[in-house]
């Protein structure tokens, strides 16, 4: 096989002088030469699906992950691209799962001065910060009901960053200034964890629980046997998630095990971003056999309070708010013992009631009846009656199947097309993406 385009960057740029000379293909370099042969031959395989270590490369290459096709155009990128997605959904198990609604997330951050390693630009430390403010974001967004705390491992000790809140602006504040959480010293799981599991302990039963851990290390400082916590954690059904920057620990493979949590080791900058965004959906809820908690088995549904407050207008009378004592006009009554707060969703602080908004409700709910994946539609010949134009959109779709559609074996439509199963609607395939991800909702059936 001939040696493609983006070789020669590499070659040119990755080594010294002596070896741009040697055009026979086998080097004497060692650990690097090896990375960039292996890369090589999987290139040669045809197959992205095996990317590199972060170690194993040199500098940042971002065109790797983006590759032209013969006719130099980025379309059949951007299609593999989709279609890795349709195939992602597809996996989704389409009957409903009992999930939880209301989210409990700490998300702990390692500040240990292994987080000042380059193998991700810039360091892992930035780099992690920067998602962790992506993921929380979204994480919100999709999880209107749900609170998020924050705690950081530095110093062999566990700080608290952020208390428990469900705005995203009091836990985005917590790490927008990047002086104060300065790495230092060795991290300490156990503490971390113990301090994370401490402000749980209060939550009701039909909450979940969830601790989602950023390592970067391969080493824990702990005062104690952390296998003590990890039972802890099992005993209080909370879930442990793991995204290590390094490498695999046994331990933290054990608390994601034992907890029903999801491990992953990133390989790169875009690796760690879909690890963590993985995590974003609700967990679907699980019967615990092994902690024998009160109502852990219950399959029936239990009812649980929630109060609609009533919103204040601006021009009412200035009164002290319950959770901050600030003396302002705007805010909600909680409606069990009117006292006033000053943001929903949140859990009364006089009362104790969960005071949220309908379509706070409402958004929570598209996790619980999603939108049925539709079918690719592969050649026009079965049926009789094919809509000209997307359902949706109005575009219309092309009559013959399109040359740059190649991998149809990918869930791929070669026309462009995608029937919803209900309504038996056409979709293109933009408007197929945006009904799935962001809508939530089929436009021809409304379901
Ligand atoms: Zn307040
Ligand atoms: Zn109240
Ligand atoms: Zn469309
Ligand atoms: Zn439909």
């Amino acid at each position: 096989m001939p040696p493609r385009k983006d070789n020669e960057y590499i070659d040119a740029d990755s080594d010294s002088d002596v070896d741009i000379l040697d055009e026979s293909g086998n080097r004497g370099r060692k650990s690097k030469g090896k990375a960039i042969d292996r890369r090589r031959k999987d290139k040669g395989k045809g197959k992205s699906s095996e990317q590199p270590y972060a170690w194993e490369a040199s500098y940042a290459r971002s065109w790797d992950t983006v590759q032209e096709d013969e006719a130099g155009s980025l379309t059949t990128a951007v299609a593999d691209l989709l279609a890795r997605n349709r195939r992602r959904r597809l996996l989704a198990p389409a009957n409903a799962i009992r999930r939880t609604i209301i989210r409990h997330l700490i998300i702990i951050l390692d500040l240990s001065l292994s987080m000042m390693d380059r193998d991700m630009r810039p360091t892992r430390f930035d780099l992690s910060l920067e998602y962790a403010r992506e993921f929380i974001v979204e994480w919100f967004d999709q999880n209107p009901l749900g609170q998020i705390g924050l705690v950081g491992m530095r110093a062999g000790l566990g700080e608290r960053l952020s208390e428990m809140s469900g705005n995203s602006q009091d836990v985005l504040k917590a790490i927008s200034e990047r002086h104060k959480l300065e790495p230092a010293g060795e991290p300490s799981l156990q503490n971390a964890v113990e301090m994370a599991r401490g402000s749980m302990g209060h939550l009701p039963t039909h909450s979940s629980r969830e601790i989602l851990i950023i390592f970067g290390s391969l080493t824990t400082v702990d005062p104690g046997n952390i296998h003590d916590t990890l039972e802890a954690c099992i005993r209080d059904r909370i879930r442990v998630s793991v995204v290590a920057l390094a490498a695999e620990m046994k331990v933290c493979r054990d608390f994601c095990d034992k907890t029903g949590g999801q491990f992953g080791v990133a390989m790169n900058e875009g690796h760690f971003k879909d690890l963590l965004f993985e995590l974003i959906p609700p967990p679907a809820q699980r019967v615990l056999s092994r902690a024998a908690g009160a109502g852990a088995t219950n399959p029936a549904a239990d009812l649980m309070v929630m109060g609609f407050p009533v919103r204040l207008p601006d021009t009412s009378l200035p009164a002290l708010c319950v959770c901050h004592s600030e003396l302002k006009s705007e805010g909600f009554l909680c409606p069990r013992c009117s006292a006033k707060v000053c943001d929903v969703p949140t859990d009364c602080d006089i009362c104790g009631l969960m005071i949220v908004s309908s379509p706070h409700l409402a958004r929570s709910y598209h996790h619980l009846f999603p939108v049925k994946p539709y079918q690719a539609i592969i050649s026009l010949e079965e049926g009789s009656a094919f809509a000209k134009s997307c359902h949706a959109c109005a575009r219309s779709f092309p009559d013959a199947p399109t040359s740059t559609f190649t991998a149809t074996a990918e869930g791929m439509s070669p026309l462009g097309r995608y029937r919803c199963p209900d309504c038996h609607h056409d979709f293109c395939t933009e408007c197929d993406v945006f009904v799935h991800d962001v809508v939530h909702c089929c436009p021809g059936c409304g379901k």
